[in-house]
């Protein structure tokens, strides 16, 4: 049994992806060698700086200790993202992390907030969300729960700087017996008779032979893409945004603990609020606005000084046909592209990993293996997508033809029968494992003005009085709660202030 098992690791590429695969396998996996191979003269993509709070699970898994992970990536505490001018011109709402009011016997809280603010006794979403009330005030603290109230505490992810994050990964994974190989691939070696990928070749003749290739090579895709042909799933149609101008700033105050998305004419900017800076980048489809102009609406748009020239990147939204082919996955960029607006891309690499430590292979590549990851793969990728769509989807805008375009559009089934059935009575349901919870789901919809006709009718048995005690007595503990929590500043300078 044992010769059956592969001992050689080799990925291809140290961005985001390659790091994090290199990190994760050198920590879970025994008796693999493992190279990475990487070109500083190519680099890396250099942006991917939100996160969503399962990436604290990857942290656990490869032994990071929080506070030395913020404090050398310089990363801030991001409690949701707000997004702005998405609904109607002048909404703003929060997709806020963790729970939001409680749930009463079998029913969820979304449900008693439907009837309440139906009858003008709910308040705002938001202020049954700690989440959501602590990063309004800028405030942040590791709380998991608030103490004898039945309510959850603060669930937070991060952001961080996406190089200092690779190199922080780096020295994880060289500790644990990563080898990186300084490089740039010529050629790919094939085995004749099976297709599969014997070894990468460098520009200077040295051959990289490996048994498993894990392709993290970004948007070139070299190994799945270039040498294997498996084909790319075009998503354009129902994302069309496919560029975005990118641009660092000076904090022009204290950071926020959360990211903006601000909705423009022809597409949306992100503010990512770093300890020594701020990312800012501006996503749009070239469809409808030119480079210039995109450029020139960000900066007339950056809170601070910016501190580089803006760059542009392409891109192309949709999947591998298969993000594992023969011996090689791919992860990251070389995988499929979402625009970063949930922050999930980042996700999808520790996803990709995850799963690959789940179906890790034998030197026999066994297709049911190979068929039940990217099946797996693909169904993730699917139900993010559609959440991302419905940003675009449910908008009232008349204001350009963009977002009249994006209302217009056909939406794939999954999402519309999600909508339709929200619309009946509010409800939303979770299958399998998809990443976004039915509270995530809930703030979008309703954030985007989709009113369901009516709520569960259990939201009934409660007496219009005991409603509203239900509502003030969770919005009194929170708005306590949130105030009584430090500055999100402070919090950084007294445990994870970079020096
Ligand atoms: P890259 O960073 O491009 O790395 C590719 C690697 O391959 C490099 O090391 C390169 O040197 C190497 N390589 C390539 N060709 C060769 C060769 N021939 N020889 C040797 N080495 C080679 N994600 C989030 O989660 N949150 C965000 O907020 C977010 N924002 C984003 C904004 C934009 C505009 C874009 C485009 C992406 C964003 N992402 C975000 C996605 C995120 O940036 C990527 O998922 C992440 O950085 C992973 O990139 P990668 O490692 O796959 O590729």
């Amino acid at each position: 049994m044992g010769e059956n098992r592969i001992t050689k690791v080799v990925i291809v590429g140290g961005g985001t992806a390659g790091w994090m695969a290199a990190a994760a396998l050198s920590r879970t996996m025994d008796n693999l060698s493992i190279r990475l191979v990487e070109s500083d003269e190519i680099g890396t993509i250099g942006v991917g700086e939100a996160t969503i709070p399962a990436i604290r699970l990857f942290n656990a898994l490869i032994g990071i200790d929080e506070d030395e992970f913020v404090r050398e990536t310089r990363g801030t505490f991001k409690l949701g993202i707000e997004f702005r001018d998405w609904g109607r011109l002048g909404d703003t709402y929060m997709h806020a992390f963790g729970q939001v009011g409680r749930s009463l016997g079998m029913l969820q809280f979304p449900q008693y907030w439907l009837r309440g603010r139906a009858e003008g006794i709910a308040g705002r979403l938001g202020d049954y969300s700690l989440n959501e009330s602590a990063a309004r005030a800028n405030r942040f603290a590791r709380l998991p729960q608030i103490a004898n109230t039945g309510l959850d505490g603060i669930a937070h992810a991060f952001h961080f700087d996406a190089a200092l994050y690779a190199a922080y990964l780096r020295k994880i994974a060289e500790h644990a017996g990563v080898v990186r190989i300084e490089g740039k691939i010529e050629s790919v070696r094939r085995n004749g008779a099976s297709g599969h990928v014997e070894a990468v070749v460098l520009e200077n003749g040295t051959a990289i032979e490996g048994e498993l290739f894990i392709d993290c090579s970004g948007f070139r895709a070299l190994l799945i893409g270039e040498a294997l042909e498996t084909g790319f799933e075009d998503w354009t149609h129902w994302l069309p945004c496919d560029r975005a101008i990118a641009v660092p700033s000076e904090n022009a105050g204290p950071a926020r603990p959360y990211t903006q998305a601000i909705a423009h004419q022809s597409g949306w900017q992100w503010r990512i609020p770093l300890q020594h800076r701020t990312g800012n980048g501006h996503v749009f489809c070239s469809d409808f606005i030119g480079e210039d102009e995109a450029t020139a609406t960000l900066l007339a748009n950056v809170e601070g000084r910016p501190l580089a020239e803006p760059r542009t990147l392409r891109f192309r939204t949709g999947m591998r046909r298969r993000a594992w082919n023969a011996n090689v996955v791919a992860l990251g960029l070389a995988s499929g592209f979402l625009e970063p607006l949930e922050s999930t891309s980042i996700h999808l690499i520790q996803n990709g990993i995850a799963k690959l430590l789940a179906h890790f292979p034998n030197r026999d590549f066994d297709a049911a293996n190979i068929d039940a990851y990217n099946r797996r793969v693909r169904f993730d990728y699917e139900r993010i997508r559609d959440f991302i769509i419905l940003h675009y989807h449910a908008n009232q805008r008349t204001d350009s033809p963009f977002w009249i375009r994006c209302r217009e559009m056909g939406i794939p089934e999954t999402l519309a029968h999600k909508i339709e059935l929200f619309r009946s009575q509010g409800q939303i349901v979770r299958e399998a494992d998809e990443l976004f919870v039915e509270i995530g789901w809930f703030q979008v919809l309703t954030g985007q003005n989709i009113e369901p006709k009516t709520h569960h009718p259990m939201a009934d048995q409660l007496t219009r009085d005991e409603l509203a005690g239900f509502f003030a007595d969770i919005e009194t503990i929170v708005a306590r709660t949130a105030s009584h929590l430090p500055t999100h500043e402070d919090f950084i300078a007294q445990h994870c202030a970079a020096g």
